[in-house]
């Protein structure tokens, strides 16, 4: 026991004179500006051992990857969501601590969000005109119409700083409705901070087509994107109807009519929180989501507060992966990538 405080405790300095040393980090970003700089710190400033016990930071634990369908309408439905719930998903959310981050950041193991903090995903397959509209007005001028997902996302995120708006649009060939208008939507999402992912070209079942049309369908799709938003590439893919082809490689990788693509994650449709991607069992090309929905969002909630050791808690430390001591068993020490592996117990 003495041994692993006295091994923890180093690790605390270690990584406390690496932060000095680096100035500000990326996780200073939600701090305030004011305040004494690093250098008046210095002297009593003493590094703060306990943090992971004191926010329960457990990087091992489950994260919600979400999964909308249509955004709009009048009434909720198995695969709709209206406007007015989608926004209280988000402040549900966010009254709960948790902070958007994309998927690509999910599966690179990327995490950067405060102490404390729960990261969960949003994900929205289809490319429906509700995702991202505009609003054309007489002069021709167009806005993006506040109550689809895109102008939702935009005014939460404002309205809430620190929660970002973050999130990957899962796209069929020509998305979003307004025909004139989709390549503009691409390179606007991209210019917003916003993801585009691979729903395959025409959204066939992949158990019913030959192995070269499903790098066909892939291929197809990456290429639309990437030759729409120059420089931009595609590195998810979600599962049209969840279906997985036979040959599950071709998600990864594959080529058609000279070229190729490659995916660091596939999406299933699922109905579950995802591993941890430093947890055993983590399958990037089997990654399950939640469905967009007010009943489950309740019941994963509900499920996180009685199960409070099964949420993925950041430590706010992007160079380290802190968990519970108990819990030591759930790591993939291999995946941690260089990353110092934090075991923390209550003192
Ligand atoms: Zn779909």
């Amino acid at each position: 026991m003495l041994c692993r405080r006295q091994v923890f405790a180093a690790l605390c300095i270690l990584i406390l004179l690496l932060n000095l040393s680096l100035g500000c980090t990326a996780n200073d970003k939600n701090k305030p500006v004011s305040g004494p700089s690093v250098k008046e710190e210095l002297p009593d400033k003493q590094p703060d051992m306990n943090l992971p016990a004191e926010v329960g930071a457990n990087e091992a634990g489950q994260v919600m990857i979400l999964m909308y369908h249509v955004i709009g309408g009048e009434k909720e439905q198995e695969w709709a969501q209206t406007g007015e719930n989608f926004r209280r998903d988000l402040q549900n959310l966010y009254e709960r601590g948790y902070v958007l981050i994309s998927l690509k950041d999910f599966v690179d193991n990327n995490i950067d969000i405060p102490a404390g903090k729960a990261p969960v995903v949003l994900t929205f397959d289809d490319g429906t005109a509700g995702h991202f509209r505009y609003i054309e007005g007489e002069q021709g001028e167009k806005t993006i119409d506040p109550e689809c997902a895109v102008g939702i996302l935009l005014d939460f995120a404002g309205e809430h700083p620190g929660f970002g708006h973050t999130a990957t649009f899962y796209i069929n060939d020509r998305p979003f409705g307004q025909g004139k208008y989709w390549e503009e939507k691409l390179n606007r999402l991209v210019e917003l901070g916003f993801d585009i992912g691979n729903h395959t070209l025409t959204h066939p079942r992949l158990n019913r087509i030959s192995d070269l049309q499903v790098e066909e369908e892939i291929a197809r799709l990456a290429q639309v994107v990437e030759e729409t938003v120059p420089g931009y590439q595609v590195v998810s893919l979600a599962l049209p109807f969840g279906i997985f082809p036979a040959e599950r490689e071709l998600l990864g990788k594959g080529e058609f009519a000279g070229y190729s693509y490659e995916n660091r994650a596939a999406l299933n449709v699922g109905a579950n929180p995802a591993k941890s991607p430093v947890a055993v069992g983590f399958d990037r090309y089997r990654l399950p989501r939640v469905r967009g929905s007010t009943s489950e969002l309740e019941k994963w909630f509900k499920y996180f507060e009685e199960n409070p050791k099964e949420k993925y808690i950041s430590d706010g430390n992007l160079e380290t992966v802190a968990i519970p001591a108990e819990k030591e068993e759930l790591v993939n020490k291999e995946a941690l990538s260089g990353k110092e592996l934090i075991l923390w117990t209550k003192q």
